[in-house]
């Protein structure tokens, strides 16, 4: 029976598609030809699968999670749940972002671009954002990003205007907002993949970021990318099934097919390409694991760079306290200040973002000894966060012993003097507001990116300037772990950038939009 497995084909022009509920059809996939296999359908595989099918390929997407489905019992219920009640497991068809905070930023000029820290320089991008921009607008459609550009100083060039209107804030934070314009802050919306406003289903409730949405409100990459994918009836989705190696030809030029487990049934499956996109650790791990005699060190490995180069951003937190009480439950994550993100007059390097968070029980993650301060502070006031560059290095990353575990080398703490300048600035801008503060010296590690980078040299990189392997003919790897860089904002948007180029780059052809080509001229001069 290893040939047979149950797959989720989604027929075309069919609107209201329950997975938990629609009838399974069970297939011979192995007998099938597919165009493409997408290992992963978080925010990049959702993303890349929606441009494969748009590009008319014939596409199976593998994932090791289930759909997640879990809607209201009752008015009364919280419309999030929050990502720790579904355990240490949380795989899910449509990755991490089924719990994330849907800020989708696109990179500014200079995140492309080698820039010079404190202490190091975060290297060049093999394409520049120019090259992005138009993809950055299909994203923002396909996402259905709220923003608006007023406010922000540092918001790079586009040549659409944002596809929705940004989300309005809730009394106390416009309150916020008011005082923070009057004592000389310039402040913007955070833009987000939310489905709001003319007949959406969000309700801007307190339980967003980290949360999963019951109302299927958000943005995520199933709701956003897969399922119109799905619609058009050239994609299978097999769920519950890991990839646990890709298979390659005896001249190891060409990637053949896959190897995937599902519920200890093992069976291979072939297609002209393949497209890894399993995430940041896994997608390493499975280039490792797919070693052979032609890749004796893992595939695209021949320069030792699979699971290096490992970066993100470091944040820090701090709470303008709004009230003497416990505040409301309310939607918080609505706005942004981004003027420090190059540096200031008195400080050279850039030093990066502070933004508004959701309403997150935070104090649920510190000692218990820690808990009722943290406790009494997070209820009164806005958490909000700072985020500066953890700048990627060859010595960072993961390390994968004969089991394939992973030994995780985490980015030195760099920039120390910048961060604690940033939360310096971070302070003192609700300070002026006339607000009291608490700053939080605890760092975190977020949005991570690297161990696969693109770049365009094959010495120092896994990827070429398509994501395409460079020792390989028709494998490719978009995910975070493509980004040789996090610049300082939030990474989701420019993955699915990334996703949606790649998807042209597989399937040979482009479905974009012609763009603002006067704009994108001026941006090639910059
Ligand atoms: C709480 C939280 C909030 C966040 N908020 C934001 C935000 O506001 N904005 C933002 O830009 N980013 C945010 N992020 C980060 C963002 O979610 C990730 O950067 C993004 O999802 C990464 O996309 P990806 O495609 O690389 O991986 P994922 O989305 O994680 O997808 C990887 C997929 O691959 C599958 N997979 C892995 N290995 C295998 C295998 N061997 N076989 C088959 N399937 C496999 C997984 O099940 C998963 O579905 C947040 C993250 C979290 C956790
Ligand atoms: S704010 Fe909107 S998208 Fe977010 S969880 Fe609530 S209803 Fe869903």
């Amino acid at each position: 029976m290893e040939d047979k497995y149950e797959c989720y084909s989604w027929a075309k022009g069919q609107t209201d598609f329950d997975p938990m509920t629609a009838p399974t059809e069970p297939q011979m996939t192995h007998q099938r030809e597919y165009d493409a296999i997408v290992i992963g359908s978080g925010l990049s595989g959702s993303t890349l699968t929606y441009r494969l099918s748009q590009g008319g390929l014939k596409v199976l997407v593998v994932d090791r999670g289930e759909f997640l489905r879990q809607p209201l019992s009752s008015p009364k219920d919280a419309i999030g749940l929050h990502m720790k009640s579904f355990g240490a497991n949380r795989s899910f068809v449509g990755g991490l972002t089924k719990f994330y905070g849907a800020a989708m930023y696109r990179f500014r000029e200079t995140d492309f671009q080698a820039i010079q820290h404190e202490t190091g320089e975060s290297p060049a991008w093999p394409i520049s954002y120019g090259e992005l921009e138009p993809y950055y607008c299909e994203a923002e459609r396909l996402f259905q990003v709220h923003g608006a550009s007023d406010g922000d100083p540092t918001e790079p060039i586009r040549s659409e205007s944002y596809p929705y209107a940004p989300l309005p804030h809730a009394p106390l934070v416009a309150r916020m907002i008011d005082r923070l314009r009057d004592s000389g802050t310039l402040v913007s919306a955070i833009p987000r993949a939310i489905n709001y406003g003319n007949g959406g289903k969000c309700v801007l409730c307190s339980t967003c970021d980290a949360y999963y949405c019951r109302l299927d409100a958000k943005m995520d990459a199933e709701i956003a990318a897969l399922r119109p994918a799905l619609e058009g009836g050239k994609v299978d989705v097999l769920t519950g099934t890991e990839c646990t190696r890709i298979l390659t030809d005896d001249s190891g030029l060409r990637a053949t097919g896959v190897r995937v487990l599902q519920e200890g049934r093992e069976w291979s499956i072939f297609a002209d390409k393949i497209a890894i996109c399993a995430g940041l650790g896994p997608s390493a791990r499975l280039l490792i694991r797919s070693s052979s005699p032609k890749h004796p060190r893992g595939l695209g490995n021949s320069a030792g760079c699979v699971g290096r180069y490992y970066g993100g951003h470091i944040t820090g937190m701090v709470f303008p306290l709004l009230s003497a009480r416990k505040l409301p439950a309310m939607h918080t994550k609505t706005f942004a200040i981004s003027t420090y993100y190059h540096g200031a007059s008195d400080w050279p390097y850039p030093l990066g973002m502070i933004q508004a968070a959701g309403q997150i029980p935070f104090w649920e993650a510190v000692s218990w000894w820690q808990k009722p301060a943290a406790r009494l502070i997070g209820e009164r006031s806005l958490y909000c966060f700072f985020m500066n560059e953890a700048i990627p290095a060859a010595e960072t990353g993961f390390e994968y012993d004969v089991l394939g575990q992973v030994v995780r080398v985490k980015p030195p703490l760099q920039n120390v003097r910048t961060i604690g300048k940033l939360r310096h600035v971070a302070t003192e801008v609700f300070k002026r507001a006339g607000y009291a503060v608490v700053a939080v010296d605890r760092r975190s590690l977020w949005h991570t990116v690297g161990t696969v980078r693109f770049g365009v040299n094959p010495e120092s990189s896994v990827l070429d300037a398509s994501c395409k392997v460079h020792d390989l003919d028709n494998l490719y790897v978009v995910d975070a772990s493509v980004l040789p860089s996090a610049g300082a904002v939030n990474t989701g948007l420019t993955i699915a950038a990334l996703a949606l180029r790649t998807g042209d780059a597989m399937s040979g052809s482009t479905c974009l939009k012609s763009c603002d080509s006067t704009v994108l001229a001026g941006q090639q001069e910059r």
